[in-house]
């Protein structure tokens, strides 16, 4: 049987390094130290550096959307930090449009029109 440690090391061994970058800066806030620290012995084994840390963090910190706590915000449609939020319509089953509502988007998820406003 496998431990919740032995769990969460096997997701961490299976994300890819911008899932990696993205949860050790935009989630953060929202992370145990214990899975803070084997995310960063994860990314120095795959010989990510400091400095390419920091740089996911700077544009994390200019471009995201953040909750009060330094969380980022989630992407509506995947698990990438949120770069906006505007109206978007929620659907039944993906297709017929039911209300409007305050919705988070990533960069690749990002509505093209209208404009959304950070
Ligand atoms: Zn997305």
């Amino acid at each position: 049987m496998e431990t919740t440690e032995q769990k969460m090391l096997l997701n961490i061994r299976q994300a890819n390094t911008d899932d990696l970058l993205d949860r050790i800066t935009a989630f953060r806030a929202g992370l145990e130290a214990e899975a803070i620290d084997m995310i960063e012995t994860e990314l120095r084994r795959r010989s990510v550096t400091a400095n390419q840390i920091a740089d996911h963090q700077a544009k994390c910190e200019r471009d995201c959307v953040f909750y009060p706590d330094g969380t980022a915000k989630m992407c509506s449609q995947c698990r990438k930090p949120a770069v906006c939020e505007t109206w978007a319509w929620h659907r039944l089953l993906w297709i017929i449009p039911l209300f409007p509502r305050w919705t988070c988007f990533c960069e690749i998820h990002r509505p093209t029109v209208p404009a959304a406003a950070k």
